[in-house]
């Protein structure tokens, strides 16, 4: 069964696809700084911002709200064809702090300036937040445009887990968001030059085994350090055995794609796919070392200090939190086997407490919605090809995978923004989005929803 109703024409930077660079500045504006804290983030502001926006639409949406101001707007566009595949657009509304004196403009401020929007937020992922709720407008303008379902989801506090954006509505409202696919942050970065460039394609994300580290020593008194079994002193050369030790390397297909994408030379290739010579090859990589490193790895990062409480008594004890993040196939029990060989020296002092075991969350990576998205970016880059990658930190995507939907991270990225420079703005000092990669994203996005669920003959 065929709908009958032809779509309006579509152009890319035209009506209805040029509202993404005035609503990314808004949500820029509403500064929803998520500090971890319940009472932060205050998504609520955001929310109105794009209840304005869905005004004198045919979108339907509900407002979810599990804690006060932790507003989420999630709604969907029914489909013709029950048997068709339906497709969620997941984007957060919150942000991360930021350090003013890091900025060379406001980060609150949404400048463009020379071609760029700069703001906390540009980049992760207000960008696509914004990206995907132009495409939903354009696409609730009429019924029977999109044979699948349509789900469209603004969320609160990804940046601190999701608690209550989309892990809660996963629990508790999971006939809202569950679809067969689902896009999320964050994709879209072309690899290499030349006329066939890799484009990232997010796949995956790495799992958690968070650890704690107990450290016993012997309390005395501060004025008598000599030879003392000083807790924060031990805890010292624990955190440094842990640093100066990467690990055993690990060659996953994921990588070797990475690998294959990027312009390097054959012989550095070979070394960065051989898991016997990869970490001594890992410096050659420059601003890309880290994330090559942490795709390679289970990760082991000492990230809280605790020993202490009065200056004049040394401390008997000390903590050591550490942030663990594993590939797939490997447990908490493999980190727990190399924590124990790296801290044999200290085996009598350390122990090891487990915190949480959490296996990393993949989707396949060959699938009718990466074909989408194949045909839509080569619409910019025509001998493009994706790059299936693992993201090092987490996402809302292992909510939607936990409820059964292939998740990846969308985006695509102007050729004047790399990897590394990409990578830097997460979080970082000085974030921000040149216009041209706005409206890459926005009409591949528009285009890959299209070629998913939509008609053939719809094709933009
Ligand atoms: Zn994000």
């Amino acid at each position: 069964m065929s709908s009958v109703h032809e779509p309006a024409p579509v152009a890319a930077g035209a009506p209805p696809l040029a509202g993404t660079v005035p609503l990314l500045r808004e949500l820029i504006r509403n500064a929803c700084v998520n500090d971890g804290r319940p009472e932060s983030g205050q998504e609520h502001r955001s929310v109105a911002t794009l209840r304005e926006h869905f005004a004198g639409s045919d979108f339907e949406y509900e407002v979810i709200e599990p804690a006060p101001g932790r507003t989420s707007l999630v709604g969907r566009i029914r489909g013709t064809d029950p048997s068709a595949p339906s497709l969620a657009l997941v984007g957060h509304l919150d942000v991360v702090p930021v350090d003013e004196s890091g900025w060379r403009h406001d980060p609150f401020g949404a400048e463009i300036v020379d071609g760029e929007v700069w703001g906390r937020g540009a980049v992760d992922m207000l960008n696509l937040t914004a990206a995907m709720a132009v495409v939903t407008r354009a696409l609730a303008a009429g019924p029977g445009r999109l044979r699948g379902d349509l789900v469209f989801a603004a969320v609160a506090d990804e940046e601190a887990g999701g608690r209550f954006g989309a892990g809660w509505i996963s629990a508790h409202r999971p006939d809202l968001i569950r679809a067969d696919y689902a896009l999320t942050e964050n994709g879209g970065v072309v690899l290499g030059g030349g006329e066939q460039p890799g484009i990232t394609l997010t796949v995956g994300e790495k799992g958690g085994a968070a650890r704690q580290l107990e450290v016993t020593g012997r309390p005395g008194h501060g004025s008598t350090p000599y030879g003392a079994q000083n807790a924060a002193v031990l805890a010292a050369r624990v955190v440094q055995a842990i640093a100066d030790d990467p690990g055993e390397a690990v060659v996953l297909d994921h990588w070797r794609a990475v690998v294959a994408a990027l312009d390097l030379p054959p012989s550095l290739r070979a070394r960065l796919t051989d898991p016997a010579t990869l970490n001594a090859a890992l410096p050659e990589l420059g601003e890309l070392a880290g994330y090559a490193h942490a795709l390679t790895h289970a990760t082991i990062a000492p990230t809280t200090l605790h020993s202490g409480a009065k200056r004049n008594v040394i401390p008997g004890t000390a903590g050591v939190g550490l942030d663990v993040r594993l590939l797939p196939g490997q447990r908490g029990a493999d980190v727990d086997a190399h924590l124990r060989r790296v801290l044999e020296p200290w085996s009598d002092a350390v122990e090891i407490v487990a915190e949480s075991d959490r296996a990393a969350s993949v989707s396949p990576a060959d699938t009718p919605l990466a074909d989408a998205i194949a045909a839509a970016v080569r619409g910019t880059y025509p001998g493009a090809r994706l790059v299936p990658v693992m993201m090092p930190g987490g996402t809302d995507g292992r909510h939607l995978r936990e409820l059964g939907s292939v998740v990846y991270g969308f985006g695509l990225f102007s050729r004047d923004l790399g990897l590394a420079e990409f990578r830097r703005r997460f979080h970082g000092n000085d974030e921000r989005i040149d216009l041209t990669s706005v409206e890459l994203t926005t009409t591949a996005l528009y285009d890959t929803v299209v070629g998913l669920l939509g008609e053939q003959e719809q094709a933009r």
